[in-house]
């Protein structure tokens, strides 16, 4: 049961991988998507191109399909516990914060196509 969050990194790591970089238009690399928190349901990751350095931003994914369809995260108004949980993270600043709501919108809803069915 406890690998299915690491499963689903890896499926984020592949579905980036898969994605180019806006700046050199390189494919962002696995040592490039870094595990920054995971927590029940949820993984939040921070994608870089290592080819020029510069960040793509933070995602926050949910990683449970059931829980999603009752509570949807994408676009969504983030709760204050939200709020407080990101703030104990050291290197999240609000701007990445902005950034991983802009990134959503980037994301779709399609990702989750990519990640392992558990149920
Ligand atoms: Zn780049």
């Amino acid at each position: 049961m406890g690998g299915d969050h690491l499963g689903g990194f890896h499926a984020i790591q592949e579905y980036f991988q898969q994605k180019v970089c806006r700046h050199c238009s390189r494919h962002f690399e696995q040592g490039g998507i870094e595990l920054l928190r995971q927590e029940p349901g949820v993984l939040v990751v921070r994608v870089t191109c290592q080819a020029c350095g510069q960040p793509l931003g933070v995602a926050i994914v949910g990683t449970t399909p059931k829980a999603e369809k009752q509570k949807p995260r994408c676009n969504s108004e983030w709760t204050k516990k939200d709020k407080s949980r990101l703030a104990k993270l050291p290197k999240i600043t609000y701007d990445d914060v902005l950034s991983a709501h802009q990134f959503f919108r980037e994301l779709g809803s399609d990702w989750a196509k990519h990640l392992p069915t558990t149920s």
